[in-house]
Parts: C-alpha cells; structure tokens; sequence
C-alpha cells in the first residue's frame, strides 16, 4: 500500500497522476504493516487516497493514526501465529529445549503459550520454523 510522504501537510494532488486526493475509509483494506503484508485496516480509519490511481498518501500525523489503528491488530495476528506454531510443535520438543532454542526462560515460554506474553516477530518466526521441521 501507500507512500510514505515527508510532509507536515496534506497533498492535495497525486504525485503520481496528478488527480485529487480525498480522505477514504472503507472495507476490505489490506495493508503491510510491519512484517505483516495483509493485515486488515479498520474500516473507519480515513487513509489520503487518489481518486483516479487508488495510490494512498500517508504524512506523519496519518502515519501515527495509523499505528495506533494497526498496532494492536499486528499483535493480535502475532499471538494467532505464534498459537498455531505452538499447536504444530505440539510435544515434539520437550520445554526446555524449546525455551532455549527460542532464547526465552521456561517461564516466558508458560506465558507465551497461554498467551499472557505478547511475542515478538522474531519469536514468532522461530516458532513457525521448530513447527515446520
Ligand atoms: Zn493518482
């Protein structure tokens, strides 16, 4: 999605055809966000886009409106992936083993798994690796 734009104002006119830009919210947005490339975009949240093109056009107060909407949803989609790792490894990696291989204490490890731990993408990726192999 979008562009990233250094600008404190709005653009008025597409950079890239040179028609209008308006403020759009709507269903069925995706967007990358982070290491994420589909995560959905809240339908209320208004995002500069080109009329003609579809190009989106963030600035620095829409980017932080942004973060806002998107953060937690990263996380939640974090915590979904890193339960469905777990589901997959299941006993085939006792604890301790795990709890190294991941770099975490065997306590994270508890909480990570009851989900009381909000993992990082990089627990994460290693998770979904230990399931796959
Ligand atoms: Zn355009």
């Amino acid at each position: 999605m979008g562009q990233p734009v250094s600008r404190a104002r709005l653009l008025k006119r597409c950079l890239d055809c040179g028609d209008k830009i308006t403020k759009r919210a709507g269903r069925g947005r995706t967007m990358q966000y982070r290491s994420i490339g589909d995560l959905s975009v809240p339908a209320t949240l208004k995002i500069p886009t080109c009329q003609k093109c579809g190009t989106e056009w963030m600035n620095g107060p829409i980017a932080k409106e942004i973060d806002a909407a998107m953060e937690p949803k990263f996380d939640r989609r974090l915590r979904e992936m890193a339960c469905g790792a777990f589901a997959g490894i299941g006993k085939s990696i006792s604890p301790s083993d795990l709890a190294d291989e991941l770099g975490v204490s065997k306590a994270e490890l508890a909480r990570l798994k009851n989900g009381e731990s909000q993992p990082t993408p990089e627990i994460v990726l290693k998770l979904a690796m230990i399931a796959a192999r």
